[in-house]
């Protein structure tokens, strides 16, 4: 693992312009294992200046990208996507030690990852466009889509293989040239795939990386850069709306994909087995950090002590450990904040009379370890159920009445995404389209697909990611009116 990071040690800066170098005030920031706190490594810390010259790269490189033929677009992206897979062994294990995930996830995200150079290169090659007849006859309409420009990329730490492949993708397939700012947590594997998308054939300035941990001093420098089109983020609400609101001063065509709180409703006639496996996967993929984890269950009273328990057993059967020692099935939070806030909604939760209905052991002598936890009796109020908890921790509510159902389910601020269990498939899609969210799995704990339109409802997002959409984002429409006197 270290001769891979070694490998990228040249790249372990500023990535601009098809070259990587320190930053230019020669700051570093250090990125750590939260599995140990240990140093992984240093990694160049970039300013406002390096900001600055990775839109002159960027923008040097636009005009040459958006006339390529669509074509070369595609098979830059189908490159890409074949040596993400080659070299799925050492990206898999650098997402495991600077991210804490299991490596059997972090295989899943390299995959997935992936997947979105393949989708897009397919993508890159269907272009939009519209032939028209005006209604009287005396003119002709052709509509067509062009990229919207150099857009700005910033990216959380949870997924920071498959949140970057799901933006640099279709920005690169519509014509778009990018400025990619990773978490500051996980700098490398954004880095990897930038030295991917080199190896592919990119040319330079088409991918610029800025790891920082100034994070604002980057993104604002883009949003204020006149030749930054586009933003499209992904991260927290808050930080979402703070973004939002730099990027109306200069009307930047913004994507949003903020954060969730999923519900997750098992009905009475559910197949509980697959309701158990699907809330496996829903919430403790990842250790729970990911915005469309599960965040509060449903269960039906008829099945509620039925499904806790055999939720329970398997939770305690979870091997919490180091990400990157084979058997880990849950690694540690992101970090020691991270713990703290887990812990105080856990604590609400109990003074306000939930109780601990199952827990798996965790290491406690280091790292930032959290137990997979199942609650029960969990108060409607409790901060628990109403904020995103980011964590390995599983509240269970019963429910009786359907309407009363929804309504607890819609109670949010969010709509990202939810999950359905039934056995009447009917029951299930009538319930979802009732569900305020844009994604809802029926049956299915799963609702991450690059050939599916990703993306949320209220203040969980706009716009969607993957599918036909993730290119639009990338894409303005423009029209030409032809005389046909
Ligand atoms: P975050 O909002 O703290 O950080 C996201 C990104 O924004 C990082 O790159 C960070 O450095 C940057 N950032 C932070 N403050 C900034 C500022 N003032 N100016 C400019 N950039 C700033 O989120 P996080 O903790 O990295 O990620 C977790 C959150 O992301 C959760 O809420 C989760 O639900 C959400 N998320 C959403 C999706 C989705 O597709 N909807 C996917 C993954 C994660």
């Amino acid at each position: 693992m270290l001769d891979y990071v070694d490998d990228l040690r040249p790249g372990l800066g500023i990535h601009v312009g098809g070259s990587r170098r320190p930053s230019e005030d020669a700051a570093a920031f250090r990125v750590v294992d939260p599995a140990t706190g240990n140093l992984i490594t240093l990694v160049a810390d970039g300013s406002a200046a390096d900001a600055r010259s990775a839109v002159d790269a960027a923008a040097a490189a636009f005009p040459g990208w958006a006339g390529t033929a669509p074509r070369a677009r595609s098979e830059v992206l189908h490159q890409a996507f074949e040596l993400m897979l080659a070299e799925i062994d050492e990206l898999a294990a650098l997402i495991a030690w600077e991210n804490g995930k299991s490596l059997s996830d972090a295989r899943a995200e390299v995959r997935y990852a992936a997947e979105f150079f393949r989708w897009f290169a397919e993508e890159a090659v269907r272009p939009d466009g519209a032939y028209g007849v005006s209604p009287a006859g005396g003119s002709r309409t052709v509509v067509t889509s062009r990229p919207v420009g150099v857009a700005a990329l910033v990216t959380p730490w949870n997924f920071p293989a498959a949140m970057a492949t799901r933006k640099i993708g279709p920005a690169l397939a519509a014509g778009c040239t990018v400025v990619l700012k990773p978490a500051a947590e996980t700098p490398l594997t954004a880095l990897a795939v930038a030295r991917i998308l080199d190896q592919a054939g990119a040319p330079a300035g088409v991918v610029n990386v800025v790891p920082t941990s100034r994070p604002a001093d980057v993104v604002t420098t883009w949003l204020e850069d006149p030749r930054v089109r586009k933003l499209s983020f992904t991260g927290s609400t808050g930080v979402g709306k703070h973004l939002l609101a730099q990027a109306a001063d200069r009307v930047v065509n913004s994507s949003m994909e903020l954060g969730g709180n999923a519900p997750f409703v098992v009905a009475a006639d559910a197949d509980i087995e697959a309701a158990v496996a699907g809330a496996m996967i829903a919430k403790f993929r990842n250790g729970g950090q990911a915005c469309t984890a599960a965040n509060r269950f449903y269960v039906h009273e008829a099945v509620h002590d039925v499904f806790v328990a055999a939720f329970g057993a398997a939770v305690e059967a979870l091997a919490v450990g180091p990400g990157l020692d084979a058997g880990t099935a849950v690694g540690p939070m992101i970090s020691d904040r991270a713990v703290r806030t887990i812990t105080g909604l856990v604590d609400d939760a109990l003074a306000a009379g939930a109780t601990v209905a199952h827990r798996s052991a965790a290491p406690a002598d280091a790292g930032h370890f959290y137990p997979p936890t199942v609650l029960v009796d969990v108060p409607a109020d409790a901060p628990l159920l109403r904020e995103e908890i980011f964590g390995p921790v599983a509240p269970v509510v019963t429910w009786r009445d359907e309407d009363e159902l929804l309504r607890q389910v819609n109670d949010t601020e969010h709509g990202l995404a939810a999950y359905v269990f039934s056995g009447d498939l009917r029951w299930a899609l009538k319930l979802a389209e009732r569900i305020d969210a844009g994604m809802v799995g029926v049956n299915r704990g799963v609702v991450s697909d690059p050939a599916a339109p990703f993306g949320g409802v209220r203040e969980s997002g706009l716009g969607r990611e993957g599918a036909r959409e993730g290119i639009r984002a990338f894409c303005e429409t423009q029209y030409f009116s032809v005389d046909w006197a």
